[in-house]
């Protein structure tokens, strides 16, 4: 088996401001490189939000099993230390979820997401950790006719089982809500929070640590060795586990097996400087999440420190899944993306975006993740596919995936996220040249439609193709030629 592409701090790579301001901290000094033989009872791969959720569970399980965690660059290096820091449920998600495991699951899972975004403020609180966790809710938008009432099918969808998860605004409450009157419909999801997620990444290091697990960084998997028991080389040295924890994120893609299961494509993120004042004149106070419903979605916050973050999906795409440099670098759209900010809020135009990064985002088919063995092997697990929205998803991820890894017959590990991954994509070229095509006419659509006007029959054609999705995928069958193609090459 070969592993994941090399991920990290390399040469010509930048931080996220995020994770820049939590290194600068005190007390975050990296933890050792792997260096010699190491047996253990769990060896998690990927040192994100989902490895150390996982770590954590298994200690809460069994406080005496020893878990290993190796990364490849720091903790919270990869996307859980670059993204938006939107911290969602999975309501948004909730027809696909009804797809694959019937109403009465979701229904629980999208229940259980919800409370996974209480335990993370939960956890912030417990453990004095000071990562900006405000519990303020999300606006799904539109910021174009063609976006309008995008979000109609999940929302009756989700009436229809009974929940109460969206409150439908009227437009003026969408503009006031959001600052801008660019914003022209929407509905609101009280469940979401916003955080700041490098300090949530190494806040779950750290308790990860007095708990016991041994953490090496800057500890790359170079192989792994499907042996019984499976074993993980690094440069430096190797693990023997009992079990195994692939929590790589798009990394996974490294996997033959999971290759065609995923696409990789990066997703864009600026940041201002603290602009406090500005956002109160414009009344955009709180730490409300903000997305808009083009399938190259905006999505957009403000920080404690008054900043806004600004993201777009729709980036580079990994050719057969494999994460390269570009991915690491300052954004290479981060005029496009500060473009799409001073459009949605014309009266910031003169506030310049100082920073910007990017990650790479696991797309799945369905947009929803998986919980799964590598080869059908019981002690070789791994969880991927969050589609951009795995913040708060990856805490329920830990629970199955530790639960997966102890063999414990649970309401996590038979859940209806417990699952082999659907689809397959065409092998490549094929499928990055028609992702370039598709992409292009996305962007295409896109630009016509924030301009007034129709794209031609053929562009909507090419774009339906997408097969990415941040929210679900089904939405809004009512107005299905806007709406089909209102979500996916997201992130
Ligand atoms: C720009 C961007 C914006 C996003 N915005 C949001 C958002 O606002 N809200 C939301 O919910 N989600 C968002 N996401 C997605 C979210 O960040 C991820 O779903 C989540 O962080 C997944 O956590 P993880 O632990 O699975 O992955 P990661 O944090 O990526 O962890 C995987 C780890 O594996 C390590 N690794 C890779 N290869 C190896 C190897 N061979 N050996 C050892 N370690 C290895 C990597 O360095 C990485 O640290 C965004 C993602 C990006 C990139």
């Amino acid at each position: 088996m070969g592993a994941g592409e090399e991920a990290g701090a390399e040469k010509g790579s930048v931080r996220s401001l995020w994770l820049e301001e939590a290194l600068a901290g005190g007390g975050q000094e990296s933890a050792p490189r792997l260096e010699g033989e190491v047996r253990a009872d769990v060896c998690i791969v990927g040192g994100g939000f989902t490895g150390l959720w996982t770590a954590l569970r298994l200690k809460e399980h069994e406080p005496t099993l020893d878990v290993v965690v190796l990364e490849a660059d720091v903790c919270g290096g990869g996307a859980s230390g670059r993204n938006g820091g939107f911290v969602m449920s999975l309501w948004s998600k909730f027809s696909t979820l009804a797809k694959i495991c019937g109403r009465e699951e979701a229904l629980r899972l999208a229940h259980a997401s919800a409370e996974a975004v209480e335990e993370i403020g939960a956890f912030c609180r417990e453990h004095a950790v000071d990562a900006g966790y405000r519990h303020d809710g999300w606006l799904w938008t539109a910021t174009s006719p063609a976006q309008l009432e995008a979000w109609e099918k999940t929302v009756q969808a989700v009436e229809d089982a009974g929940g109460h998860a969206f409150e439908r605004l009227d437009p003026a409450e969408v503009a006031r809500r959001s600052g801008s009157e660019t914003h022209i419909g929407g509905v609101f999801e009280a469940s979401a929070a916003s955080v700041h997620p490098a300090h949530l990444a190494r806040a779950l290091r750290r308790a990860a640590l007095e708990r016991g697990v041994r953490i090496f960084e800057r500890s790359r998997m170079t192989r792994l060795l499907p042996s019984r028991p499976p074993r993980v080389t690094t440069s430096g040295g190797a693990v023997t586990a009992d079990v195994v924890v692939l929590a790589l994120n798009a990394w996974v893609a490294g996997f033959a097996e999971l290759r065609r299961k995923l696409v990789v494509v990066a997703s864009d993120v600026v940041a201002t400087d603290p602009v406090g004042d500005r956002l109160e004149e414009i009344g955009w106070l709180n730490g409300l999440c903000i997305s808009d419903s083009r399938r190259l979605v905006n999505y957009y916050r403000t920080t404690i420190d008054g900043r806004i973050v600004f993201g777009k999906g729709g980036g580079t795409l990994a050719f057969a899944g494999r994460i390269g440099e570009s991915f690491h670098r300052r954004s290479p759209r981060a005029g496009e993306v500060a473009a799409h900010l001073h459009r949605l809020y014309p009266m910031l135009a003169d506030v310049r975006a100082t920073r910007s990064w990017r990650g790479p985002i696991d797309y799945s088919l369905d947009g929803l993740p998986f919980f799964t063995r590598l080869g059908g092997r019981p002690d070789i697990i791994l969880g991927a596919g969050y589609s951009g929205n795995g913040v708060g998803p990856s805490n329920l991820g830990g629970r199955i995936l530790a639960s997966l890894a102890l063999g414990r017959q649970d309401e996590w590990s038979t859940c209806g996220l417990a699952r082999t991954p659907s689809g397959k994509l065409p092998p490549e070229p094929a499928r990055f040249l028609g992702g370039l095509v598709v992409r292009a006419a996305i962007a295409r659509k896109e630009r016509r439609e924030d301009e007034g006007g129709e794209p031609d029959p053929l562009t909507k054609a090419v774009a339906k193709l997408d097969p990415t999705s941040f929210v679900d995928r089904g939405s809004g069958a009512a107005v299905a030629s806007t709406v089909d193609m209102a979500h996916g090459m997201s992130r």
